[in-house]
C-alpha cells in the first residue's frame, strides 16, 4: 500500500545548548554542555554540535566531558527561558503550518492538510519554518524536519539529517529508505527491546523491516509489536497522528462597538462558523461536535455546545451555530467576544457516515466549490448569507488550542 506524505515532524537541534548559544553570542560556535547545576558530579542534558563532536552528548558526566572535550563551556540550565523560547518557537511554526500535538519542549508534529501534500508545498513550508527561526532568533537557533506517511517515521526522518536537516521518508521508498539506521535510532526501541529483538534473531533494521507480525508481536509480547509492524510500513497507528478528542480548532473575534449589539453580532458568529468549516476542510477534517462561546460586555460568559455525526459542512454546522445562538444567556446584552470551536475532529480517513442520521453528503459538492470560489477569489467572493454584514469588519484571528504538554528534552 502507498501512503501520501501526512505528517511534519518538527525537532530542535541541541535545543538547550542553542538557546543559550543564541542568548549569549560568545557561546556561538563552541563547544558547550548544558548541566543542570554547575558540579563536576552532575551530567550534561544537552550538548551543542560543536561538543557532539567530541563525543559529549546527553548524560555524559560533566567531568568527563572536560577530559572528552578541553575548552567545553558548562552552562547552567535556565529552565524557564527554554520554555519562553519553546512557546515563541511553537507560534512560528503554527504560523507556517498548524501545530497539531506539541511532544516536548522541543519538538512537535503537523498534519499535512490534503492540499499540502505536494513536495514542493512541503519544501516551502520546512523553509519557511526554518527562515522564520533564524530571523526570530539567530543562526544557532535550528530545526530538523522529518516529513512522512505517519508521525512515528516523521519523527525517524527528523533524526535522520541533523543538524538543520530537511528529510522525506516516501511510501515508495519504505522500506530499504531506514536501512541506514540502528536499531537503537528507532522511537520505542530501548536497550531493553533491543537485546530483547537480538534474542528474537533480529540484529538489523533491514531485519525487522522483514519480519513478520506474529514474530513482532511475539517479541513485543502483545500489541505494541503489532503497531509497530503498521508504522514502518506508514499505516497510522499513533495517538498523535488521530486523537480526535484533543483535536479542536477556535476561531475568536472581539467584535467592534459597532458589531455588538446582537442583531449584528450573529453576522459574525456566522463568519467564524465559516471560517472554521473552511479551515477544517482544508485540513481534512471534520468535527464531531461544534461549541458556542460568547463574552458580553457586562463581563457575563456563556458557552454551549452540541455533538453531531462529523462533518465539515457549512451549510450543517450553520444551523447548529444558530440552533445554539438562539439559547444565549443573557438575550439582549451586546456581544464582546465570540468564539466557534469545533471540536471532536476527526480525518476523513477515520469517518464513518452514519447510517442513521441525514447525511451532509449532498452538500459535499457545494461545499467543495465553494472552497474553489474562496481560494481563486478570496474569502469576501462568496459566502453563506448570515456572515453578509460581518465581512468587512470581521479579521478574525485563528486560533488553534492545543494542549502543551512540556517535558524536558529527552
Ligand atoms: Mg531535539
Amino acid at each position: 500500500m502507498l501512503y501520501p506524505l501526512r505528517s511534519l515532524f518538527l525537532d530542535m537541534d541541541s535545543f538547550f545548548a542553542s538557546v543559550e548559544q543564541h542568548l549569549q553570542p560568545h557561546l556561538r560556535g563552541r563547544p558547550v554542555g548544558i548541566a543542570p547545576m554547575l558540579a563536576e558530579g552532575t551530567c550534561c542534558i544537552a550538548a551543542s554540535y560543536e561538543a557532539k563532536a567530541f563525543g559529549v552528548k546527553t548524560g555524559t558526566r560533566v567531568s568527563d566531558a572536560r577530559q572528552m572535550c578541553p575548552g567545553i563551556e558548562i552552562v547552567e540550565a535556565r529552565p524557564p527561558l527554554y520554555v519562553e523560547v519553546h512557546h515563541e518557537i511553537v507560534k512560528i511554526v503554527e504560523s507556517c503550518i498548524h501545530v497539531d500535538h506539541v511532544l516536548s519542549i522541543d519538538e512537535m508534529v503537523c498534519w499535512l492538510p490534503l492540499n499540502w501534500r505536494t513536495e514542493d508545498k512541503i519544501t516551502e513550508i520546512a523553509q519557511a519554518i526554518k527562515r522564520k527561526l533564524r530571523e526570530s532568533f539567530s543562526e544557532s537557533v535550528r530545526c530538523s524536519i522529518g516529513v512522512a506517511p505517519n508521525g512515528w517515521l516523521a519523527k525517524t526522518a527528523s533524526k535522520m539529517r541533523k543538524p538543520d536537516g530537511f528529510f522525506m521518508i516516501r511510501s515508495e521508498e519504505l522500506p530499504q529508505v531506514l536501512y541506514e539506521l540502528k536499531l537503537a535510532d528507532l522511537h520505542g526501541i530501548g536497550s531493553n527491546m533491543e537485546l530483547r529483538l537480538h534474542a528474537g534473531g533480529i540484529h538489523t533494521v533491514e531485519q525487522l523491516c522483514a519480519a513478520s507480525m506474529p514474530v513482532l508481536s511475539g517479541i513485543w509480547g502483545g500489541v505494541e509489536g503489532k503497531r509497530l509492524w503498521h508504522k514502518l510500513r506508514g499505516e497510522i497507528v499513533d495517538d498523535y497522528d488521530a486523537d480526535p478528542k484533543k483535536r479542536s480548532m477556535s476561531h475568536g473575534h472581539v467584535l467592534a462597538p459597532e458589531m455588538r449589539h446582537p442583531s449584528v453580532a450573529i453576522s459574525v458568529v456566522h463568519r467564524l462558523t465559516q471560517k472554521a468549516a473552511l479551515r477544517a476542510r482544508s485540513h481534512g477534517l471534520r468535527a464531531g461536535a461544534l461549541a458556542l462561546e460568547l463574552r458580553f460586555t457586562n463581563r457575563i460568559k456563556w458557552n454551549q455546545s452540541m455533538t453531531f455525526s462529523e462533518t465539515s459542512d457549512a451549510l450543517f454546522l450553520t444551523k447548529i451555530v444558530k440552533a445554539l445562538w438562539q439559547e444565549r444567556q443573557p438575550r439582549n446584552v451586546p456581544i464582546q467576544k465570540a468564539n466557534v470551536i469545533l471540536q471532536s475532529l476527526v480525518t476523513e480517513r477515520e469517518f464513518t457516515p452514519s447510517l442513521f442520521e441525514q447525511g451532509c453528503a449532498n452538500n459535499d459538492a457545494i461545499n467543495a466549490a465553494m472552497d474553489q470560489v474562496t481560494n481563486r477569489f478570496g474569502k469576501q467572493a462568496l459566502y453563506l448569507g448570515g456572515a453578509h454584514g460581518a465581512m468587512e469588519t470581521a479579521q478574525p484571528k485563528i486560533a488553534f488550542t492545543h494542549i502543551p504538554n512540556v517535558k524536558l528534552e529527552e
